[in-house]
Order: structure tokens, then sequence, then C-alpha cells
């Protein structure tokens, strides 16, 4: 059987969803995820948050970009309250409270900050211990995302519009021919299509590889996370985050209970990335010495991959070797704030289109994330706090 889209996007995390729910606007889309539920990796496994001071400038244009369709998103989008605030309060460890001016820098010009004692950061966190920090930096500006909703708000559109999903999707081979891609499933059917979009997440490059596409230099990193109980009698889900300045560790309430992180970057191939024992080990020691937790039980712990290209700007655009094979990749630490303004800008690129005025306007510079672009030294990336979170 042989079946024929003008666009097949591979990979059905955030980045692949929201392209192909942009792009089914205009054209016919396939969407081919290989587990047997959207989200399954990175974007399942996320953090959650929407912060417009995090990453570098690119990043920031593109988080910056993406506010309205967080904040005041169509009526017809959802439903749901997709951000609700969530305040961050940075620590340092005594002797290093001038880290915390130093990150201060990092900040934007309009986020709602705020010097706090030791004493005033355990007020508002009543688990943390006031001895054992120097002082805290209160960020008022960013929020919690409702992740899952955004997704199935981005699935919802692309099935209005007949774009067809594609679960358990193994592809057996990919190949270029005069007549554009021909990607054969374990079906034995065919789909054929000018257009691939590489939207494969930590995969991306193994598929770039595949196809004979340029090497992006894409490294995943992989993060590990658990869920521990929060201790009773306190409304913890007014807590804000609380994140080290030189990335130790974060806490943050989610749903009940505190999602614990030893913010670790391991590099690692491309997989169903699992949590280190030794990594949650050191999530555990770090956060018990400094407030008065003590962790009995583990609920649920995983980890997942934060995929970065040298100068952890995204990788969006045609690739500069194969012809009709387009990327969505390196995300990073950003994949999910940044979706609406990405896809867009994907989208407009893929079908050919100048970028909206308004995208623009937010200083989005397609020529700095396009495949093939020489990577610039991480000047202007914050490498301290919750640059990298
Ligand atoms: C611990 C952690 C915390 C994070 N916190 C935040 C945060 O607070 N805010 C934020 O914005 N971002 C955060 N991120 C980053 C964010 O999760 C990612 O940037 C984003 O999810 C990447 O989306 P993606 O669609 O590129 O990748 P993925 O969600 O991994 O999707 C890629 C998909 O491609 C599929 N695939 C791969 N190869 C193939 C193939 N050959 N055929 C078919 N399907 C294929 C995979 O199965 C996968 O479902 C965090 C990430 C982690 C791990």
């Amino acid at each position: 059987m042989i079946s024929e889209y003008d666009f097949v996007v591979i990979g059905g995390g955030i980045a692949g969803v929201s392209v192909a729910a942009q792009l089914s606007e205009k054209s016919s889309v396939r969407l081919l995820e290989m587990e047997d539920q959207p989200g399954y990796h990175s974007t399942g496994r996320s953090a959650a948050l929407f912060i417009e001071s995090y990453g570098n400038n690119m990043v920031r244009a593109l988080t910056r970009a993406s506010r309205k369709a967080f904040y005041n998103p169509p009526e017809n989008f959802t439903a749901v309250q997709l951000v609700k605030p969530r305040q961050i309060l940075i620590t340092a460890s005594p002797g290093k409270a001038e880290l915390l001016d130093t990150f201060k820098e990092t900040l934007e010009a309009d986020d709602i900050v705020e010097y706090k004692s030791p004493e005033e950061a355990a007020a508002l966190c009543p688990i943390l211990k006031a001895e054992k920090f120097a002082g805290a930096l209160l960020n008022s500006t960013p929020a919690d995302i409702e992740v899952h909703e955004l997704q199935q708000a981005y699935l919802r559109i692309l099935k209005k519009n007949d774009g067809v999903i594609s679960l358990q999707s193994h592809i057996l081979d990919i190949q270029r021919d005069q007549g554009g891609w021909a990607i054969t499933m374990p079906t034995n059917e065919v789909i054929r299509t000018s257009m691939v979009i590489n939207a494969a997440g930590a995969w991306a490059g193994e598929l770039g590889m595949k196809v004979g596409a340029f090497d992006i230099g894409l490294h995943p990193l992989k993060r590990s996370a658990c869920l521990v109980n929060a201790p009773t009698g306190f409304d913890i889900n007014a807590w804000p985050m609380v994140a080290d300045v030189e990335e130790e560790f974060y806490i943050k309430p989610d749903a009940g209970m505190l999602l614990i992180s030893p913010s670790d970057e391991t590099l690692t191939k491309p997989c169903d990335a699992q949590p280190d024992e030794l990594d949650i080990a050191i999530a555990i020691d770090r956060i018990e010495q400094v407030t008065t937790l003590q962790i009995r039980r583990i609920a649920h712990k995983w980890a997942g991959l934060r995929s970065f290209v040298a100068d952890s700007s995204p990788v969006v655009g045609f690739d500069p070797i194969q012809p009709g094979f387009f990327w969505l990749a390196a995300l990073g630490g950003f994949g999910v704030q940044t979706a609406p303004a990405l896809s867009k800008v994907a989208a407009s690129l893929a079908q050919g289109n100048p970028l909206d005025s308004e995208l623009l306007d937010f200083g989005i510079d397609v020529a700095s994330i396009a495949p093939g672009r020489t990577y610039q030294p991480l000047s202007d990336t914050p490498t301290i706090g919750v640059a990298r979170l």
C-alpha cells in the first residue's frame, strides 16, 4: 500500500505534535511516533516550567514569543488554564551569597525579583533550614505548565484537520529518490512525502545520520528526578520551587508531592532513560542536608533526556545536505515553554513562508537556529542557576 502526504513528522513529543498541528491547517500531515503514546519520552518527563529568563538569548526570544499562547490561548484551543504561577526561590549556600548577584544579572529586566534573607526563605518554604543558606532570590515571574493539556490541544487540532497520527510506528526504511521520500513501515505500507520533519527528540541526530543529513552534533543529557511525600500539615502547592544557585538540587511542589532532582546532566545515547540510583541518592542526601525532610520512600522515580547542540539554541530549518529534510530538534530544557513559537517558526519555514512580523519582533533570528550554522561560543548563555534547569 502506498500513501502520500505533504509532510511526514517523525516524533510525537511536544515538538512533533505542535508543528504537525500548525502544518495541518494548510497541508496533509502524517505523524509517526514509535511509542504507544505521544509524549512518552522527554515531553512527559519535564519539570513543566515556563521561565522567561531561562537559556540563551534565542531561547528567551522564543519563550517570550510563546507567552501569549500560554497566558491567553485562543478560546477553541483549550478549556484548561495552561499556566499557573510558580515562584522560584534561588538559594545560595553559606559563603556563596555573591552568586545571587551574578545570577540576578542573568534575569530579564521585567522579572519580578526580591532578595530574601535565610529566615525569609524558610518562611516561604518551611522545610528549609535557615542556617544552611546565605540568602535567596525570589523570582515571581515563572509558571507551571499543564504539559499534557498543551500536547492534547495540539493533537486535537491535528485530528480536526484530518492529520493522521500513527503510534507504535517503527520505520523500517527511509530513502530519498527523485519523487521525494519513501518511508517503509513494518505493515509494508510505503509512505511518500516531499518533506520529512525530524522531530525525533534525542533520536534526531541518529535519524539525520540514517538519511545522510548534516551532523548537528546533538548530545542527549540525562536528568533524574523522583517524587517524595511532602510533610503533612502544609499547603505545599503555595510553596515556591527551590533551586540551588549552583545547580546542586531542586525541589518543586508537584500534585501534592515534592519533585526532587540533583540537576544531573549525564551524556548518554538516545534511549528510554532510566533514573540512576546514585543520582537519586545524591538528590536525597543534598536535600536532607538543607531541609528538615526525612525521605523514607520514593513514590515514583524517572529520568528524561535533554538534548543540546554546542550553542544550546534549537536546530530548526532545512538540512543543508539533504533536500526535503527539515530539523526541529535540540530543544534542551526549553522545548515545552517554547513550543508555541517554535512550531510556528518551523511550520512557516517548512511551508516556504516568511516568519510573521510578530515573531521577528521578538528577536527570533532564523540564521541562528539554522542547521549547519557555525556554533558560536556560549557567551550569551548564563551558566549559573536555573539557566539550564
Ligand atoms: C528532567 C527534565 C526537565 C525538563 N524541564 C523542562 C521545563 O521545565 N520546561 C521546558 O520547557 N522543558 C523542559 N524540559 C525539556 C523538554 O522536556 C524537552 O525540550 C521537550 O520535551 C523536547 O520535546 P521533543 O518533542 O523534541 O522530544 P520528545 O518528547 O522526546 O519527543 C520525541 C519523540 O520522537 C519519537 N521518536 C524518536 N525517533 C523516532 C522514530 N524513528 N520514529 C518514530 N518516532 C520516533 C520518540 O519516541 C519521542 O516520543 C525538561 C526535560 C527534562 C528531561
